[in-house]
């Protein structure tokens, strides 16, 4: 790495090549956030709903909501590409006040039974006007706040927001649900599953993987974890389910709910399958 460092800021060609490199990324990084700023009001966000099932029996449990932006001229860009950005450019409030108003009332379409889940970022349980937005949702589109859950991860509790405890708790109390997400792979300090009241962990993909293929540390860890949301009265989906051998492990070692493409896709059309799969 050194070598390289040195090579970068001592060699005059490989020192030039990098800066127009950097230039280029901060460019077409400036571009997206111009184009996301737009992307709200020309419609170019979507929503496609992935089923979460019941490990005992396969019955729909849940549709998880995952954002889908369609960039006029690049095409589909991925959420792990644009939230940051959104975030940092000031729009993500505006961005999840849509998707949190649009899943709701995709949830209002299908059985009483099945929940829908939401993805929220740090930034946005640090923001004012949270649980708000999400009166104002239920409100307009008539969802019982018991069918809402919401998937937060660790990282909500390292930026030591001032608002971000009250406002966990304040959505528990209207009967929203709380799902830790891609449990396993930050700091898992276990404090915050004490201060707040989550109803269940999601499992990392990587353990899923790497359990099914064999290794021991991973299956330790859905153990433990697995051990401890059963101790604290918290369900747990396996997140990344791919493989019949997946499905059977981490359903053998207790997890309580299965995702992933195994089980289904995410779709824009969400009707179908909840015919298909509700018990
Ligand atoms: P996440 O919440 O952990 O969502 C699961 C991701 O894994 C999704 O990627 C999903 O499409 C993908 N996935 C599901 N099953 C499988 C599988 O079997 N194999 C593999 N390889 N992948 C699978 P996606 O849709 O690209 O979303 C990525 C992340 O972006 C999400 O991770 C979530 O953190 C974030 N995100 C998505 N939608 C929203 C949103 O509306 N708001 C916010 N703030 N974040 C969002
Ligand atoms: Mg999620
Ligand atoms: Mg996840
Ligand atoms: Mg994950």
């Amino acid at each position: 790495d050194l070598a390289l460092y040195h090579s970068k800021s001592t060699g005059r060609g490989r020192h030039s090549v990098y800066q127009a490199w950097m230039t280029a990324e901060a460019n077409a990084r400036r571009e997206l956030e111009a184009d996301l700023k737009h992307a709200l009001a020309e419609d170019q966000f979507s929503l496609v709903y992935q089923p979460i099932v019941s490990a005992e029996d396969g019955a729909l449990v849940a549709f998880e909501a995952l954002l889908r932006w369609e960039h006029p001229t690049r095409g589909n860009i991925p959420p792990s590409e644009f939230i940051m950005i959104a975030e940092e450019a000031g729009i993500i409030r505006q961005i999840g006040e849509w998707v949190i108003r649009s899943a709701c009332s995709e949830a209002m379409k299908w059985d009483p039974s099945v929940k829908v889940a939401i993805n929220l970022s740090a930034v946005q349980v640090e923001a004012e006007g949270l649980v708000g937005t999400v009166l104002h949702a239920l409100a307009a589109t008539g969802l019982a706040a018991e069918r809402l859950e919401f998937e937060v991860t660790e990282t909500v509790f390292l930026r030591q927001g001032a608002r971000t405890k009250a406002t966990l708790d304040q959505l528990r109390a209207l009967g929203v649900s709380l799902a830790l997400d891609d449990f396993g792979t930050g700091y898992s300090s276990l404090g915050y599953l004490q201060r707040t009241e989550f109803n269940k962990i999601k499992i990392d993909r990587s353990f899923v993987q790497s359990a099914a293929s064999g290794c021991q540390e991973s299956l330790a860890i859905i153990q433990a974890i697995v051990a401890l949301a059963r101790s604290l009265g918290m369900k747990t989906t396996a997140e990344g389910v791919e493989t019949e051998a997946e499905k059977a492990l981490v359903s053998k070692l207790g997890c309580t709910q299965l995702q992933g493409y195994l089980i289904g896709m995410p779709e824009a059309d969400s009707s179908e399958v909840c015919d298909r799969l509700v018990a």
